[in-house]
């Protein structure tokens, strides 16, 4: 690894490597295929970018001339250092990757529909002269006959990186049917090793990733997800205005990024910042591009304070001091969740993740997903509602849906560890009368009907099954369904009650049958609206 390292110094500057940057090199100079889940901003490009440049490990033949000049420089590159080719999503990703490198002297290039002919066979001509170590390229492009064919014949190939491989996952959040074909590289391409490299993926997409990528014996790195230096809060929204004002105000001046779920809402939302006086700017895809950018840069220049944003924006955004990010709704999952809230405090000083959220975003996401959505994206949506409505740390929440263990008990840095959550002064009363619900009920009926139930809502349902008849009906009358849900949902994870079989119906636990005799102490969030309000539309 001695060559790494000087590369990482001589090319980067940079004295040591990051959590997993090394191993994960290791794989791509030993030609294993590997996958390697990392956080946004972990440093994932340079597991891929620095073994370009390094001589190939499992071609150890004691040669040592790898053509590079001390200070990292590339002189007239040997052939047998071979090319990487990087498959990356977006054009302005791959620009902002090549430019960087470019900067540091590095041979690569970008192959893509904005440029002319001239420009695309001089690319060629470099590979051809073996002078390039990495080469940019959509999936599209890269899986066109012509450039599959081109790379076979010059036989260049070290080695593929999938960059933002989720897309390969139709599990995943953001799948793209072209990332799909990209299994066929495995086939065209046998002696090159593939190494996929993602910010988000569960346990399941990762499987799926490597199968759809179909790769050989990989080897799994998966970082760690925690953001230590990050403070969540997760609150239920009510005048949603003063409450991002409030989050404001704890940052006068400083960058922040309020993400909102609609267009029309970051219009509002970014004129009612704007008549308090503060700089703040919009970005979404109804602006037009010059538009965009210019916001953009107003942001990464420091000369506005807050974008008020759809998802749109942030890809491939790398401002160090953003110290708060709002979301004034529940994103649709807990990969996007970690992803935006993610871009906050990337210095590593402390920063405040608020997230504004309603049982209605949940109904929203689901109308949304009706129909086209698979069951991983469903699961996925109920994880967020799950994290947003869960009186659990929120960090220890979002390691463990990755698929780590988080050992510390008090966080210190979430509304639940800071004792900020406002609970419900009669939280035992009502889960007692859930619990008994749910037994009166047989155990054969899901959160849905039981909240329904307790509710008191008169529905076909309830008449034909003469639920309307049992003692819990209407018993928490003065609640929506909704609400009655979210406690449901607290009381299954604080294993009150379990949920069970394909039909999710929900039975007492023994912690549930002792709640009924007068023991434990449930801890329900309150509710804090109204039933017409907040539920009075779901029924
Ligand atoms: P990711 O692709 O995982 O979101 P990037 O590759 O964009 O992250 O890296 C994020 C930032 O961290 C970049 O500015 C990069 O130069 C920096 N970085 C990466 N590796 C190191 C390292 N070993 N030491 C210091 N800074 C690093
Ligand atoms: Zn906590």
């Amino acid at each position: 690894m001695d060559d790494v390292r000087c590369v990482l110094k001589n090319v980067w500057g940079y004295d040591s490597f990051r959590p997993l940057q090394e191993q994960s090199i290791e794989t791509i100079l030993a030609g294993r295929d590997s996958l390697t889940v990392l956080p946004t901003g972990a440093g994932k490009s340079i597991c891929f970018q620095a073994p370009a440049l390094c001589n190939n490990g499992s071609r150890s033949d004691g040669r040592h001339s790898d053509g590079r000049h001390s200070d990292g420089r590339h002189s007239d590159g040997p052939r047998d250092q071979g090319l990487a080719v990087v498959v990356s999503p977006l054009i302005s990703l791959m620009k902002d990757q090549v430019d960087a490198l470019r900067e540091k002297r590095v041979p690569a290039a970008l192959i893509n529909s904005t440029q002319n002919e001239t420009e695309k066979r001089e690319v060629a001509e470099r590979i051809r002269r073996g002078e390039l170590r990495l080469l940019y390229l959509a999936p599209e492009r890269l899986l066109s006959p012509k450039t599959l064919g081109f790379l076979r014949q010059q036989q260049c190939v070290r080695y593929f990186a999938i960059d933002e491989a989720h897309c390969v996952s139709q599990w995943g959040h953001d799948f793209r049917p072209e990332y799909q074909q990209l299994k066929t590289l495995k086939q065209v391409f046998p002696e090159a090793s593939v190494h996929a490299f993602t910010a988000t993926a569960s346990q399941p997409v990762r499987r799926d990733i490597a199968r759809q990528l179909g790769l050989c014996e990989p080897s799994f790195l998966i970082g760690n997800f925690d953001r230590p230096n990050l403070t969540y809060r997760m609150i239920r929204s009510r005048q949603k205005m003063q409450q991002i004002m409030e989050v404001v105000n704890r940052h006068r001046g400083q960058s922040g990024i309020v993400y909102c779920l609609s267009r029309r809402e970051v219009d509002t939302t970014t004129q009612a910042l704007r008549t308090l006086g503060l700089k703040a700017k919009p970005y979404h895809a109804g602006l037009t591009a010059p538009q965009r950018k210019a916001n953009q840069d107003s942001f990464m220049q420091g000369r506005c304070d807050i974008v008020v944003a759809t998802i749109a924006f942030g890809m491939g955004i790398d401002k160090a001091n953003i110290r708060f990010v709002i979301h004034t709704g529940m994103p649709k999952s807990v990969e996007h969740y970690q992803q935006e809230s993610g871009r906050a405090g990337r210095d590593g000083l402390d920063a405040e993740c608020v997230l504004l959220h309603s049982p209605r975003d949940f109904l929203i996401w689901s109308d949304v997903m009706h129909g086209e959505a698979g069951q991983v994206a469903r699961d996925s949506l109920q994880a967020m509602f799950e994290l947003c409505n869960d009186v659990k740390c929120r960090h220890k929440a979002i390691v463990e849906y990755f698929g780590q263990d988080y050992g510390v008990m008090r966080c210190g840095a979430c509304d639940v560890c800071l004792g900020e959550l406002e609970l419900h002064d009669q939280s035992s009363d009502i889960a007692r009368t859930v619990v008994a619900c749910v037994q009166e009920l047989k155990q054969k009926y899901g959160a849905g009907h039981v909240a329904r139930v307790l509710a008191g809502k008169s529905d076909k349902r309830i008449f034909q099954s003469n639920h309307d008849r049992l003692n819990s009906f209407g018993a928490l009358g003065d609640h929506g369904p909704m609400a009655i849900k979210v406690w449901i949902q607290q009381l299954i994870s604080q294993k009150y009650l379990r949920r069970s079989g394909s039909y999710k119906t929900l039975a007492p636990t023994e912690s549930g049958r002792r709640l009924l005799r007068g023991q434990g102490t449930p801890k329900l969030t309150a509710t804090g609206r109204s039933k017409k309000s907040a539920d009075g539309s779901v029924s």
